[in-house]
């Protein structure tokens, strides 16, 4: 299970990047080919809630993964960016999609409508129906849009393109949520939770690594909380390795966490079982 989730590095793979500029069409069609071959799947990771872990609905995070019959297992750290640079992401984020609405369809039917969270890249902003695309996909398996969450990373917000804002008004008010993903480490510039329909911030992992023993490093992560409490933001905490992480959490009033200590990113034939266990 543990070589499923976290950071993989493949040194094949990253040796093949060397000459970016020649190898990035290349890597392009072999990411096309990889969906065609099914080279890709999915794994779920879920988030609980930290006060009552048994209680509100079940909650997970959709992560993809690659598994190249060369370069063995690939992070989407290495994949995505250089699928952002050559436009595949577009396809990817697609086929994700696809594969969500799938998962999802199938665990409802059999007692577990799940919330899925996806994460989704500026590239994918381009189109302005996006957001109603994503929403008839949703439709045709009958899957709510209140049982969707989209991640957006802050650079996203810091273009301010009339484009993406439409799109994050259309998902917004058919019942999406929208999520910052890696809260705390892009511009940071706290403007933009004013100016976007943003309901629910991921503080990233690293403001969570070296608590609860640096006390800097507890008072930052407690202004960060206390901010987002003030704005009426759900918060979910990235990276909750240990029970001391767990009970600070508590403590200190975030309402969701997810981390290699509560679950890590599982199959989706895994989440029932997951659930039940859970209570
Ligand atoms: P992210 O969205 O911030 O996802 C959380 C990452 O943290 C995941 O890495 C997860 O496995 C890892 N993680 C979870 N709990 C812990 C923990 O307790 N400790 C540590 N050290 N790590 C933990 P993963 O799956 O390798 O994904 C990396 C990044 O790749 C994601 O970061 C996301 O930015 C991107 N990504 C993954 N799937 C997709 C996708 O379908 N589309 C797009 N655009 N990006 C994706
Ligand atoms: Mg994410
Ligand atoms: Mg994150
Ligand atoms: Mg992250």
């Amino acid at each position: 299970a543990a070589k499923q989730s976290g950071r993989q590095t493949s040194y094949v793979f990253n040796e093949a990047l060397r000459h970016k500029a020649e190898r990035q069409m290349q890597m392009h069609s072999a990411i096309l080919e990889g969906i065609k071959r099914q080279q890709f799947y999915v794994l779920y990771q879920p988030i609980i809630n930290v006060a009552e872990p048994h209680a509100g609905m079940a909650k997970v995070e959709a992560l993809i993964r690659w598994r190249h019959p060369q370069y063995g297992d690939i992070s989407p750290a290495d994949f995505i960016p250089l699928a952002e640079r050559t436009g595949a992401i577009l396809e990817l984020g697609e086929w994700l999609l696809q594969q969500v609405c799938h998962d999802w369809q199938q665990l409802a039917a059999n007692g577990l409508p799940l919330t899925i969270a996806i994460n989704r890249s500026l590239r994918e902003f381009n189109d302005p129906d996006k957001g109603k695309h994503w929403l008839t996909e949703l439709s045709k398996v009958g899957m709510p849009a209140q049982s969707l969450v989209v991640e957006i990373t802050e650079s996203l917000l810091m273009r301010k393109r009339q484009r993406q804002l439409k799109i994050l008004h259309d998902l917004r008010q058919a019942g999406v949520s929208l999520a910052i993903d890696d809260f705390g480490t892009g511009y940071s510039s706290m403007n933009y939770l004013r100016e976007y329909p943003i309901d629910c911030i991921k503080i990233d992992r690293s403001f969570l690594k070296d608590c609860p023993q640096d006390q800097r490093q507890v008072s930052l992560l407690e202004a960060l909380i206390k901010v987002a409490l003030s704005l009426e933001l759900n918060i979910v905490a990235e990276g909750v390795e240990n029970p001391e992480q767990l009970a600070l959490l508590k403590q200190l009033g975030c309402q969701q966490a997810q981390g290699f200590y509560l679950a890590k990113p599982m199959p989706a034939s895994e989440l029932q079982a997951f659930f039940k266990t859970l209570g």
